[in-house]
Order: structure tokens, then C-alpha cells, then sequence
């Protein structure tokens, strides 16, 4: 099995491949070591990746981007009303309580929820993969997310990745894998007594995240982090579109906004010069017939873009200093600061970090490739195929998970809320918690402090039954325990609950006589012992937890149904487009070469008939009827050509090449 680790990013993402050298970021089919996010519907079938950047000038209301941003949240979320739709032209609908788009797809309205997209464009990238591999399946894998995602977020995730055939074995936060890569290749790590604090900021197409982790030798542990969830090049983007829309209304009398198409050209000329403002004091402006006819061209300074960017370059020192706080580190204990993202090459926020932390910024880890590194490394640890220096990873969770339930009417006192999970809690973390029972009860677990999560994320995790629970064999409460854990993807699980019986037990235990010890306190005399009783708590039944939370089975098997028939569409429409070029393509060949190098092979009736085939097949090829055929009709027709063209090839081939044989041979003497 292959060893592989995704970043999943929201412009683009990078897939690393581990192999004995090392690890190795792969090219895709137009040779990017990234491929956009993008998934586009069109008249037969889906474009995925770079075909739907292809596909997105013309189709761009059936192209859907911001795929990791769509993924578990709901329609009514107000961060997605009010910021991805503004990023997003397909219509977004309710998908069976999920956020989804509503596209035009072979001819049909048809709706798909953010998990189907993102598993439609995991599927492409795991496509990707096994072709780099030489056609080797693709199971296992470490898919990277921010580490602001939620449960609901990252169980979306592990749903999109199952429905594209994945094996996830860990959901690995952005920064942790970056943090990964960092260590793992570091020889000079030091001793635990003077730990080495490093901050990781990302910054990328749509988010800011930062995680200030210490390292000693074959550790790292998170000791901080933060984010500002809607941060990043897309914003910047879009204050440069602002910007140029309101200039081309006096220059050119045109209204941007009021044209999608020019709204889409516009934002890739912005990008463009945002990233020649990264390395020059002044960029071009060009977008060629932006809308009616026109070319519009302009330019901007460097101090004009950082203008423009201010309300955001005011954003930069919040995340950095919360992180600073939970770490609980002060500046001056920092080693470095390591940059990765594509956006960390603005030269503005460049000197914002720097100017907080008074000290220069590095850039040792790949910008646009630490994450799948790192994670393609965490994959690599996971996997048995490859045995990887040892390195732990203390990762953390930034969101407090409580607990709770209703006071059970005969026990006095009890709570009825426990904070299970603290902020900055470890991951993967078990908690055991304890209850006196006579009958089955329900847990809740709730994001303790709503106001940290993404707005509009429902801050209720999950109801979780406890059954089978009955009296104990006294008629009084059973000892009830029930085992939290937050697992290696970050996500809450009640992985099983059981009662414990209190037992007298009689056990030999030994007696310490101070009057046979010797002054080194070693007994002169064979140690005695005493039977004495114990009070034991041993594990008895094993009881159930029906969990509320994992998701609708049959959902799960029926958005897996509808992805393998688009997918085998998909294949059938290439395989037929191949086809029907392949016929294309055998007319044009052998009628040329019946006039040419078959001419001495081929007998005049034989000729005539050939042709008369060939003629009729263009004629049918360029028919309503060929133009839009199934993949058989071309197969039929190619087959039906090949008959008559296969013995006239073998002749001219026999001789063609007998006499080249025969002048090797000589040569050869
Ligand atoms: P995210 O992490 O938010 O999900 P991502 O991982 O896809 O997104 P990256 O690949 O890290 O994002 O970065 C892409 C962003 O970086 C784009 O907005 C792009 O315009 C921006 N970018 C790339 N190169 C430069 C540059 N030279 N100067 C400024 N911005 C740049
Ligand atoms: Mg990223």
C-alpha cells in the first residue's frame, strides 16, 4: 500500500508521496505540484482540478471553489451567508442539513452537498496519486485541516474521504504538520531541559493560522495556537477588485460588479499583480475585454495596495498574540518564527510579524509544500510499509469540550456538567468519566465556549445513550464509567462504557516488622505475609453507547452509490470523446496513406472498397448522428474500418520491413 499526505487547501492542494529516498511532492497531469480546488459540472461530465480551472472562464456558475469552507457547515450558517457566497456563483442550497450548490449537470438541475464536492475533488487528487504511482491503489492517507475545524467539520472531512475510497489515518491540523516536517528533519534539536519554541504561521488563500510549538529531541508538543478564520490572499484579492471596479467606473464607464464574467476576470488580473506587488514596488493591471470590448489596463504602487489592505493588516498581531498567551511563553523565549502559505510572501505582513516578535522571520520549510510534507511524514509514521524516525507529536485541540446530563432523581449532589476536554487540550486524550447508575441515561457534549467557534457552527455536539445500565446486585446504583476520547483526527468519541463492582477481596499482603531489619533497613529474617481484605473495583459488564452522532449509514451508502455512477460517467464520456477521436484520426491516416505508402500493397478493388468505407464513416463522423454517439457505435465503426484495413497494414509492413532486417543483420556481420 502507498504511503501518501494531502494538504487540502482552499485554493489549491499539494500531494506528497513517501518513497525510500524520502518524501516527494507530485506533479499532476498538466505537471502542477498543486491542483486548484475546483469542481465543475458540465453538459456530460464533471471537470475536477485542472480541467475545472480550464472549464471555470466558461462555466464559472457551475465551477464551485471554496470546497473546505463549504464542508460540514449548514445553509443557514451566517459565515456562509454572508462570506463564502460572496467567493461562490452556483446557487447554495440545504443538502439534507448540510450546505450545498445547486448546478446545472447533464442537462439537469441537480443538487450536491459540500461533503459529495469534496469527495468528488479527494477523489481526483487520489486519481492523481495512484497515476504517479503507476497506476498502485491509494488507501491510506493523512489529509490536512485547519486546526479551527470543528467535530462536525472534521467528521464531514472523514465522510468526503470514505466516500472517495480513503483510508484516512489522521486529520492533521495545517500547522502541526508543518511543525512535523520541521522536526522530524532537524539534527540539532535540544535536550529537554532547554526546549526550542518555534511559531508556525500559515498564511493562505482564505485563512491565518498560527501554533507556537516547543521541540526537544524526538518531540514537539503545541503549546499555543490561534487563527483568524477568514484571513487571507482571497481577501486581499478582493480589496483589489474593489478597488479597480470603482476605478474602471469613471475610466472605461463600466460596472464590474454588475457582470460576473468581468467580476471573474477582474479577480484573476488582481492575483496576478498581488503577486508581482510581492517582489516590485509597482505592478500592471491588464485584463483583456473585461466586458463589452473592452481592455482594461491599470496599475498600482505597492504603499497603494498596502492602503487598501490596512482594515486587514490591522487583523495580523491578534492571532499572534492569543497563541503567544495560551502558550503561556513570553517573546523573548521564541527561537524563531517559520512562515509558510502562499500569502506569507505579502511584504506587509512580512514586517508586521516580524516588527511583533522583534526578531527576523524564516523560511527554511517549503511555503507551499510543508503541510503535505508533513503530513505525507505523519502518514508514514502510521503506516507499516515504512519505519520512521521516531518523533512524537503532542498536538492540541483549541476548543474546551463539556459534558452533560440529567441529575439521575436519587442521587444527591451530582453534577450535572463536566468540562471534559480544556482548551489546548492534548490530542489524542481518553478521559474516563464516572456516574452512579440504576438505569440507562444520555450524554451530551457541547463546545464549551460557543463564542471561539466558527460562527454559526451549532456549538452541540452529540447525544450518546448509555445502555443496558441496571441496578447492581444489591439493588443500589452500579458504578458506572463511560471513556471519553478525542482521537487522532481531532474528533469526540464515547469509545465505550462498562460498570465496575466494588469487591471485598482477601489478599496476601506483606508485613513490614521493623524489628527484624538490619540499620540498611534490609530484613534479617524471609519476609512474612498476612491475608488481609481489599476493597477492588474490577470491570464487569460491558454496556452500549448508541451514539447520535455518527452519521446516517445509509446517507453515507448512497452519496458512495451516486459518486461511483458519476465517476463511471465520467470515464465513459473521456473513453468515448477517445473513441470518437480515434476514429477521427484512422480515417484521416489510411485514406492518406492508400494514396501514398500503401500503394503498392493494395489491389485496386480492394482500394476502391477501402475507401468507399472510410468516405462513409467521415460522412456518419461528421452526421448529427456521429457527432454524439456512444462509445460502442465508435468502436463498431473503428472495428468495422480495421478489417479492411488490418491486412493491407500487415503486408506493407511485412515488406516495409523484411529488407530493414535483413541490412541490420548484415550490418551486424
Ligand atoms: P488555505 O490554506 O487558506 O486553505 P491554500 O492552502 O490553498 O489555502 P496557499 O496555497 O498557501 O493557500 O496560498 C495561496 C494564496 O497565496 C493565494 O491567495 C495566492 O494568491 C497567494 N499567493 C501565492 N503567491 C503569492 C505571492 N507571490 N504574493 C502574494 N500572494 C501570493
Ligand atoms: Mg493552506
Amino acid at each position: 500500500s502507498s504511503v501518501v499526505g494531502i494538504d487540502i487547501g482552499n485554493s489549491s492542494s499539494k500531494i506528497g508521496v513517501a518513497r525510500a529516498r524520502g518524501v516527494d511532492i507530485i506533479a499532476n497531469e498538466v505537471s502542477n505540484r498543486q491542483t486548484p480546488s475546483l469542481v465543475s459540472f458540465g453538459q456530460k461530465a464533471r471537470a475536477i482540478g485542472e480541467a475545472a480551472a480550464t472549464a471555470q472562464t466558461s462555466n464559472f456558475k457551475n465551477t464551485i471553489g471554496s470546497l473546505k469552507r463549504l464542508v460540514g457547515r449548514t445553509f443557514q450558517d451566517p459565515e456562509v451567508q454572508e462570506v463564502e457566497k460572496t467567493f461562490i456563483n452556483a446557487e447554495l442550497v440545504d443538502v439534507k442539513g448540510e450546505v450545498g450548490v445547486k448546478v446545472r449537470f447533464a442537462n439537469e438541475q441537480q443538487v450536491f452537498s459540500a461533503t459529495q464536492l469534496m469527495a468528488m475533488y479527494l477523489g481526483k487528487l487520489r486519481d492523481t496519486t495512484s497515476k504517479e504511482l503507476g497506476g498502485a491503489g491509494v488507501s491510506d492517507v493523512v489529509l490536512s485541516t485547519p486546526l479551527w475545524f470543528t467535530d462536525a467539520q472534521r467528521r464531514a472531512m472523514l465522510d468526503a474521504a470514505e466516500i472517495a475510497g480513503l483510508n484516512p489515518l489522521r486529520l492533521m491540523n495545517d500547522t502541526t504538520a508543518t511543525a512535523l516536517g520541521y522536526g522530524i528533519t532537524k539534527t540539532d534539536l535540544p535536550e529537554a531541559d532547554n526546549p526550542r519554541n518555534v511559531v508556525f504561521c500559515d498564511i493562505g488563500h482564505s485563512s491565518y493560522q498560527v501554533a507556537i510549538v516547543q521541540f526537544i529531541k524526538g518531540q514537539l508538543t503545541v503549546l499555543g495556537t490561534s487563527a483568524d478564520r477568514n484571513f487571507g490572499g482571497r481577501d486581499f484579492d478582493r480589496a483589489l477588485l474593489d478597488h479597480f471596479a470603482e476605478e474602471f467606473k469613471g475610466k472605461y464607464k463600466i460596472d464590474v460588479k454588475s457582470n460576473q464574467k468581468a467580476v471573474f476576470r477582474l479577480a484573476a488580473g488582481c492575483e496576478r499583480l498581488k503577486k508581482v506587488l510581492s517582489a516590485n514596488a509597482v505592478a500592471p493591471l491588464n485584463v483583456e475585454s473585461i466586458m463589452e470590448d473592452i481592455d482594461a489596463s491599470s496599475q498600482l504602487k505597492r504603499e497603494e495596495f498596502e492602503a487598501l489592505i490596512a482594515p486587514l493588516l490591522e487583523r495580523v498581531s491578534a492571532p499572534l498574540e492569543a497563541a503567544l498567551t495560551q502558550s503561556g511563553l513570553t517573546k523573548d523565549e521564541i527561537h524563531s518564527i517559520e512562515m509558510v502559505g502562499g500569502s506569507s510572501r505579502v511584504p506587509a505582513l512580512k514586517e508586521r510579524i516580524s516588527a511583533f516578535f522583534g526578531k527576523p522571520l524564516s523560511f527554511t520549510s517549503n511555503q507551499d509544500e510543508a503541510i503535505a510534507r508533513g503530513c505525507t511524514l505523519a502518514c508514514a509514521t502510521l503506516s507499516p510499509v515504512f519505519r520512521v524516525r521516531d518523533f512524537t507529536v503532542h498536538d492540541s485541540t483549541p476548543y474546551p469540550i463539556k459534558v452533560t446530563w440529567q441529575p439521575a432523581p436519587d442521587v444527591p449532589d451530582e453534577d450535572t456538567e463536566l468540562v471534559v476536554f480544556q482548551p489546548n487540550n492534548p490530542i489524542p486524550s481518553t478521559k474516563i468519566l464516572t456516574f452512579y447508575r440504576k438505569e440507562n441515561f444520555d450524554l451530551e457534549a457541547h463546545y464549551a465556549q460557543p463564542e471561539m467557534l466558527p460562527r454559526g457552527i451549532n456549538p452541540w455536539i452529540g447525544k450518546f445513550s448509555i445502555k443496558g445500565v441496571a441496578p447492581n446486585p444489591q439493588g443500589d446504583h452500579s458504578i458506572v464509567k463511560v471513556k471519553a476520547r478525542l482521537n487522532l483526527h481531532g474528533v469526540l468519541n464515547f469509545e465505550s462504557a462498562y460498570t465496575v463492582e466494588e469487591v471485598e477481596k482477601e489478599e496476601e499482603v506483606p508485613i513490614i516488622d521493623p524489628t527484624a531489619m538490619d540499620t540498611e533497613g534490609e530484613s534479617k529474617e524471609p519476609p512474612k505475609t498476612e491475608k488481609k481484605k481489599v476493597k477492588k473495583l474490577v470491570r464487569k459488564g460491558d454496556l452500549t453507547i448508541v451514539s447520535g452522532l455518527s452519521r446516517d449509514s445509509s446517507l453515507l451508502t448512497e452519496m458512495k452509490e451516486k459518486e461511483g455512477q458519476m465517476y463511471s460517467n465520467d470515464k465513459l464520456v473521456i473513453d468515448t470523446e477517445d473513441r470518437k477521436n480515434a476514429l477521427e484520426e484512422t480515417i484521416y491516416d489510411q485514406r492518406s496513406k492508400l494514396d501514398d505508402r500503401y500503394r503498392p500493397y493494395v489491389q485496386a478493388e480492394e482500394k476502391e472498397k477501402y475507401l468507399a468505407l472510410l468516405n462513409e464513416q467521415e460522412e456518419w463522423l461528421y452526421s448529427e448522428e456521429g457527432e454524439d454517439a456512444t462509445k460502442s457505435a465508435y468502436v463498431e465503426r473503428l472495428e468495422a474500418l480495421n478489417k479492411l484495413g488490418k491486412p493491407i497494414q500487415f503486408r506493407y509492413k511485412e515488406n516495409e520491413e523484411r529488407p530493414k532486417a535483413a541490412s541490420q543483420l548484415r550490418e551486424s556481420i
